[in-house]
């Protein structure tokens, strides 16, 4: 029964205030029927909602906060098309293991079953993009599914929450005394290792000729940079980080052999795998990439995830913080402790391939003819942007070299195209990053690098950036293509001779396209660089434009590749 004092609250409003009450600070989103009234509501409460140009970039929005913080933020879109262009972002995430929370509006219920506007199977399709996926069966219980939502997204392996609100129940009334807020719900609970398996680990890691500790984009996502710093720096054990890994411990830390990744991977008799699956990011943990003898120690949260893919394994399941922890609590207890020193063959070994690596690098890199190389580029960014910059990176070649050339030196610093490569993700992760740094981390800079056509599939988003003055550096590496491109001339050439639906290539992009005219469009700064000497002057510019965002559009040869690659199965999978 309602009293005299009671106010009425709308289910909008009810769902703001349990987000808020969840702890979430951020809501990304496109609004339109029926959710305008939830973005206004989530304002109201302190929500800060960022409107975006499409429901992809917006859910790939959201999700980076919850990798970046580990908890969730909201990605709030449309009913219909609007979720289904979500189901981008969700997915990314399952994949990613990364929290995100989407809310949907959908038709009025009472229209269901009848061809309501923009009616669709919202909680019965969402459920194949995330862990929970469901409608409040009431008014007054919305909080109870927020809460729930949002445990399931940080909890166990984190992931996607999908809550769907008809458009009746948004605009519902309810006496606020019928509503009973949920506490926030706490962080996820830590998990310890068996102790005999634990005991086994450092027994195995001890016997090892050639150990190796590969650190994941889970070990970043679980804040447990001081424990492995302690626990690698202790044994003196070599590591190697996976794309996203890169900054849990700095890329120029003296124990990372990123630059012999291929011969580490190859010949370690012994991997710590720290919050990394083996998929195709890491070759499947398969010959020839990995030893055929090879014995995986796995530390994951998820237990279904241990003995994937691999022969020898001996699983810790856990949090990786807690595990971490436990390893380095039974090492102190040895009364010989175990360390690897620097003049072992297997230091040795891995020193000299360093080495040579890095002269096949300096001869990219000096090749500064135009149009200019990934490497040379990359190499003069590298230089130019500050070292604890968030650097979101993506495209064919600009990622992949990007991952040898552009270096992180702090942890969820790199957001990249990740497990499912997914292109396009960018302007969606740069604007979520700047947010960011503007309420947590001002002054930091975020650098956007990508490739022509990953820009491509979300550069409306530069308004985004705009219009809530969020300052990045923006580089566009532009070769004309997706991989490669051709050159204006010869372009022209094949538009005089015919139609171009059947003869340009189709990784074809136009040549020369001034993509910097956009950011000009928008009030921010654009370069169009030939050389590497307009290059340097034009970062040095933007590096310092801390107030304004700028798009260096660097012209690359439509021809440029990666270095040579020794093994065939870097681009073809023997399996
Ligand atoms: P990468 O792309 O760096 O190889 P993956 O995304 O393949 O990394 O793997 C990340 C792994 O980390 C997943 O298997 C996930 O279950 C695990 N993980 C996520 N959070 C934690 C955590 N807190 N503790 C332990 N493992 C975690």
């Amino acid at each position: 029964m309602a009293n005299s004092e009671d106010v009425e609250l709308d289910g909008a409003t009810v769902l703001a205030k349990s987000l808020k009450s969840q702890g979430v600070e951020y809501m990304f989103g496109i609004v339109g029927v029926p959710v305008i009234e939830v973005a206004m509501a989530a304002q109201a409460e302190g929500i800060k909602y960022i409107g975006m140009r499409n429901e992809q970039a917006a859910s790939y929005a959201a999700s980076a906060i919850g990798y970046m913080t580990g908890r969730p933020a909201v990605c709030l879109v449309v009913s219909g098309p609007g979720l289904v262009h979500a189901f981008a972002g969700m997915s990314n995430a399952m994949e990613n293991c990364w929290p995100l929370i989407v809310v949907g509006g959908s038709c009025d219920a009472y229209q269901e079953g009848m061809g309501g506007f923009q009616e669709y199977p919202q909680v019965s399709s969402a459920k194949s993009f995330c862990k929970y996926s469901a409608r409040p069966s009431s008014i007054d219980r919305i909080p109870f599914f927020v809460e729930k939502a949002v445990r399931q997204s940080i909890y166990g392996r984190p992931g996607c929450s999908y809550i769907d609100l008809p458009g009746d129940m948004i605009t519902q009334k309810i006496p606020d005394s019928r509503i009973r807020m949920l506490k926030k719900c706490p962080p996820a609970p830590l998990i310890l290792a068996d102790p005999v398996c634990v005991k086994q680990a450092v027994d195995v890691l001890s016997a090892a000729k050639r150990p190796l500790v590969v650190v994941g984009k889970g070990a970043a996502y679980s804040q447990s940079e001081n424990s492995i710093k302690e626990f690698i720096t202790s044994w003196n054990l070599p590591f190697l980080p996976t794309p996203m890994g890169k900054g849990v411990l700095p890329d120029n830390h003296p124990l990372c052999v990123s630059s012999a990744r291929s011969k580490a991977l190859q010949e370690a008799d012994v991997i710590l795998l720290l919050g990394a699956r083996l998929n195709w990011i890491l070759h499947f943990g398969l010959p020839p990439r990995f030893h055929k003898d090879v014995q995986i120690i796995q530390v994951d949260i998820f237990p279904e995830e241990l003995g994937n893919n691999v022969g020898k394994w001996l699983g810790l399941v856990g949090n990786i913080n807690s595990v971490v922890q436990q390893l380095l609590d039974e090492t102190n207890r040895r009364t010989c402790k175990p360390t690897i020193i620097s003049s072992d063959p297997w230091w040795k070994l891995l020193q000299q391939k360093m080495s040579t690596n890095q002269t096949t690098f300096e001869e990219m890199v000096s090749d500064t003819s135009t149009p200019l190389n990934y490497y040379a580029a990359l190499s003069e960014i590298q230089k130019a942007i500050p070292k604890d910059s968030i650097i979101v990176n993506e495209g064919a070649n600009t990622m992949d070299i990007g991952r040898v050339m552009l270096l992180n030196t702090l942890p969820r610093h790199r957001l990249d195209a990740g497990t499912f490569g997914t292109m396009g993700v960018g302007l969606g992760f740069a604007v979520a990053a700047a947010i960011w740094c503007r309420d947590h981390a001002p002054g930091k800079r975020v650098v956007c690098v990508q490739g022509d056509s990953a820009f491509g599939f979300s550069g409306m988003e530069i308004e985004t950036l705009q219009r809530y003055n969020l300052p990045i550096v923006l580089i566009i590496l532009n070769n004309s293509g997706i991989s490669f491109g051709i050159d204006q001339d010869t372009w022209t050439s094949m538009e005089s001779a015919g139609d171009m639906t059947l003869l340009s290539p189709p990784t074809s992009l136009k040549p020369n396209t001034h993509y910097e005219k956009i950011m000009e469009a928008f009030g921010g700064r654009g370069y169009f660089v030939n050389n590497i000497e307009e290059l340097r002057r034009s970062l040095t510019e933007a590096v310092q434009m801390k107030d304004q965002s700028s798009l260096i559009n660097v012209s690359i040869n439509p021809m440029a590749q990666r270095k040579p690659q020794n093994f065939f199965w870097l681009t073809k999978s023997k399996m």
